[in-house]
């Protein structure tokens, strides 16, 4: 396996140059009961057996869209604005990559365990930082890699916001799980990967965004060398004794970076298993 990299420039002095995020340094959980008439009302049915896929959540099928909408509605509150991201997070049903006993969680602005250890992001934090990465563009942005597909919620979110997606995930039942809740959605432009994400994925590059959802301590060399020219990196990084969110802009000068507010994510690993 390969060394870490470490990233060229130093994080400790950069301030943020982007607008800081409305809700402090520290983005908190919505409280608890402020899910709406999710909490306690939906019902799921018992998938089928033999078929792997996506629970059916009765109370959740053609209200759901009303559901989101109050979502789409709070993230807007809490200041995402680019009108893209808000109608993708309308749009992409998040109960479905979500366990069936979680369904009825499954908006809040809560992270919630998806096998193996690991969590799918709280929406507000998935349309802050897709957000982030496209940095202000008014159509769809070019290519983008994530690392991290996980349940594969936030590849499906930026399916919809970008031309292409590459996802890599190392964790094998999570890249199997991911294609599952993936494939009634038939989105000809995501790319699930099995492979470290440390390594990038030359081959899809160079890409508009590079976007993660695991933190490591430095940033993998390999993925400032696949972001385009013009393009943007949003990742988490271990960061004063925490992780923040760090924002590398590659630009024909050199790279520009901002730390934003804390936040919590998985680690970055290397290797697959
Ligand atoms: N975007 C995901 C979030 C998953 S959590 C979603 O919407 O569900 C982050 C994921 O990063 C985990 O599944 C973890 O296994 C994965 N991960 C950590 N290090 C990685 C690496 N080096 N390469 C690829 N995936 C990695």
């Amino acid at each position: 396996m390969k060394e870490r990299p470490s990233f060229p420039a130093r994080l400790d002095t950069t301030l943020a140059k982007n607008r800081p995020h409305p809700s402090g340094t520290v983005m908190p959980l919505a409280p608890r009961g402020q899910a709406g008439p999710l909490t306690g009302a939906a019902k799921t049915v018992a998938p089928k057996s033999g078929v792997s896929s996506v629970p059916v959540p009765q109370g959740l099928g053609m209200d759901s869209l009303a559901v989101r909408q109050r979502m789409v509605q709070k993230l807007a509150g809490q200041g995402v604005t680019d009108p893209l991201v808000l109608s993708a997070m309308g749009s992409i049903e998040r109960h479905r990559f979500v366990d069936s006993g979680l369904v009825n969680q499954a908006y809040e602005d809560t992270s919630l365990p998806i096998g193996l250890g690991q969590t799918i992001s709280k929406p507000g934090v998935v349309s802050r930082m897709i957000e982030l990465l496209r940095n202000g563009a008014t159509g769809p942005m070019g290519r983008v890699l994530e690392i991290g597909t996980g349940c594969g919620y936030q590849a499906a979110v930026l399916s919809r916001v970008a031309t292409e997606v590459y996802s890599i995930e190392r964790l094998k039942g999570l890249h199997d799980k991911a294609r599952d809740n993936l494939r009634p959605l038939r989105l000809p432009n995501v790319h699930l990967l099995f492979g470290d994400g440390m390594a990038g994925y030359p081959k899809g590059g160079p890409y508009a965004g590079i976007i993660s959802a695991a933190g490591g301590d430095a940033l993998p060399q390999a993925w400032i060398d696949q972001l385009a020219v013009g393009g943007r990196l949003v990742a988490p990084v271990v960061h004063a004794g925490g992780q923040a969110l760090l924002v590398v802009d590659k630009t024909a000068q050199g790279l520009r970076q901002s730390i934003l507010e804390a936040v919590h994510f998985v680690p970055l690993k290397s290797g697959v298993a």
